[in-house]
């Protein structure tokens, strides 16, 4: 959560930041700030409750000169958002200016000694204990900055990326990282810091991502330092990216979030390509033929992950068990990291998450590799902490995803863990027969089944009309489509704050079915699959109470046409690539639902698009 940025070099360091905090912004936006080093040797700090635009905004007359500074976009975890709370934090003497991102779990007990020692706090955050600490260390030893922030880090329990600013030391940013994010760019004499690589491409496309522990030293005109907290020298490894500027863009839509969804096409396309061929029934993950003996001899898989990605992992576990026969577990990461576990080296751990930065993920990942499970990573942005953290994995490769709803990396998640079950079934040879050849050529077919359910874009617009005033949905599937409810039912409250529920079909009779009456739609999902008969009767007792049904149907069928209120016809798939495009409508619904209602899609309240905090 939340987004730092940090620049140093020729350019107005004002104009670098203010375009990175909007890069950043899908991580966090309740409030927004900028440190900036003026020419005259000012600390010059602006802060706002609220977007970056309101930041631009109220910097409109503000001396905004100087080539370093440090910018933040919030998502808050200690203390309301407003103007106070917002980062930069400053330190007592107004010297020392930080942003954060993370939490810092002991912060009461390092504010209490500092007040003791008679530092003066002004805002409610965890975060300003790191400033008010690190000055504090750096008077009391009469040390150089670097000193004190690693000093200081020593006393800190929690998760943090930091970047720090000292009036007295105008030439240099001081980035360090536990836990959270922090990527450095490396430019012509121009060196950025900042929490993805998103603010930096447009400049640079060398990186060197900070590892846990480690302290950056970035002076201007200089060569990148790095250190440990231990005070020595780490290694810098420059990574090039081949992430393009136009894909951070929206590309001619109103929004990141229904570029995404119409970006499906040709994501699907990026994350089979390479992995399953133009013939054949083969799939080639290099993550699987590298750790043979690992997934051979594997007891059990135990899927961990968080919200979409959650869903992502409820298909896996389908899909894994039928098709490469390994029983399979799925667990909130949140959950499991506390649930004491038990793991062996017979055991294999999936850990999904779009960024590659969920914290919960992460520290579920450490746990289980202590205890000597294997882990395997699906992430979309490469490089991330997760995909580094994990023993191999496959990214999804769908692009950057910026809408806070996830889309095309749900349905990217779901592709990578088809092609997961079926390369692990290959090679224990538990694939029945017919089963390979189904679910490649579906694979190869996906990006234009795709294609095909974008069109229902137009119809789905004006049903969206009928239903944007109710205060509650609910949406039901069965087998492979019951975590498509989930998803659709997630995806209906993200971004339109209408509360909906997703339940299994069937289990409807035994609460929800209360809940039905004229005024509560239900979504169902009933493409023609093994309980399609089953789930015509769970539709006859929705209508039999008076409620309205929407259902996502193959096309052709003619049964359900006849009961429901509103059909919406997806192409015929095979059984487990169907939540791939039962997802395209269930997106476009909450999408359309939501503009109705004049809600912000790509930046839902209270949301952030990657949880790096617990
Ligand atoms: N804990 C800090 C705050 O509440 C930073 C939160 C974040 O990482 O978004 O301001």
């Amino acid at each position: 959560m939340c987004g730092i940025v940090g620049y140093i070099g020729e350019q107005p360091a004002y104009d670098v930041l203010i375009k990175g905090l909007h890069r950043l912004e899908y991580r966090g936006y309740d409030s927004a700030g900028v440190a900036l080093l003026s020419p005259d040797g000012e600390l010059n700090i602006y802060k706002t409750r609220g977007k970056v635009d309101d930041l631009e905004r109220f910097c409109e007359s503000k001396d905004v000169s100087g080539n370093v500074g440090i910018a933040h976009t919030r998502w808050a975890t200690h203390g309301e958002p407003n103007d106070v709370n917002a980062h930069p934090h400053f330190s007592c003497s107004g010297r020392l200016a930080l942003v954060h991102n993370g939490t810092i779990e002991n912060y009461n007990v390092l504010k209490t000694a500092l007040e003791l020692q008679g530092c003066t706090f002004r805002s409610e955050t965890d975060t300003e204990v790191l400033v008010q600490l690190i000055e504090y260390v750096k008077e009391t030893n009469d040390c150089s900055l670097v000193d004190a922030v690693r000093e200081a880090l020593k006393e800190v329990i929690g998760a943090y990326a930091i970047a720090v600013i000292d009036v007295n030391d105008p030439d240099m940013i001081i980035g360090a990282r536990k836990s959270s994010p922090l990527v450095i760019g490396i430019g012509d004499n121009e060196t950025f810091l900042a929490s993805d690589a998103t603010p930096i491409i447009e400049f640079t496309n060398k990186v060197v991502y900070l590892n846990d522990d480690e302290i950056a030293i970035i002076k201007k005109g200089q060569p990148l330092q790095i250190i440990s907290t231990d005070n020595r020298p780490a290694e810098i490894d420059i990574k090039t990216l081949r992430m393009s500027v136009s894909q951070l863009e929206k590309g001619g839509y109103p929004h990141f979030m229904l570029k995404e969804i119409f970006e499906q096409p040709r994501t699907i396309h990026d994350c089979i390509r390479g992995r399953v061929g133009s013939k054949g029934a083969t799939v080639t993950l290099s993550g699987v033929i590298e750790n043979k003996d690992r997934f051979l001899n594997a007891h059990r898989i135990i899927i961990v992950a968080c919200g979409t990605s959650w869903h992502a992992g409820l298909i896996g576990k389908r899909l894994i068990q039928e098709i490469a026969r390994i029983p399979v577990e799925v667990e909130y990461a949140s959950e499991f990291r506390y649930s004491n576990p038990v793991l062996t080296d017979r055991d294999i751990v999936i850990a999904i998450s779009q960024s590659g930065e969920t914290a919960d993920t992460l520290a579920a990942i450490q746990m289980a590799r202590k205890c000597g499970a294997f882990v395997y990573g699906i992430c979309n942005v490469v490089g991330s902490s997760i995909a580094r953290a994990t023993d191999s994995g496959t990214y999804i490769h769908v692009g950057p995803e910026i809408g806070v709803a996830s889309t095309k990396a749900f349905t990217g998640q779901v592709t990578v863990l088809s092609m997961l079950a079926l390369a692990i079934g290959q090679l224990k040879g538990s694939v029945k027969p017919g089963v390979a050849e189904e679910i490649t050529s579906s694979l190869r077919r996906l990006p234009d089944l795709i294609k095909q359910a974008l069109k229902l874009n137009e119809s789905i617009e004006q049903l969206s009309g009928i239903y944007t005033y109710v205060h509650n949905f609910l949406y039901l599937g069965r087998g492979f489509n019951y975590p498509s409810a989930l998803e659709g039912a997630l995806k209906l409250k993200e971004i339109s704050y209408i509360h909906a529920e997703g339940y299994p079909a069937a289990e409807m009779k035994h609460g929800p079915i209360a809940l039905i009456d004229h005024e509560l739609p239900t979504v169902v999902i009933a493409p023609n699959d093994e309980l399609h008969e089953k789930i015509i009767s769970n539709i006859q007792q929705v209508k039999a109470r008076g409620g309205s049904v929407i259902a996502v149907v193959t096309k052709g069928d003619t049964t359900i046409a006849d009961i429901a209120d509103h059909i919406l016809e997806i192409p015929e798939v095979a059984e487990p690539l169907s939540p791939v495009i039962v997802s395209i409508p269930l997106q476009l619904l909450a999408y359309h639902i939501a503009i109705k209602k004049g809600c912000n899609v790509d930046m839902p309240r209270n949301l952030a698009k990657s949880v790096t905090v617990e």
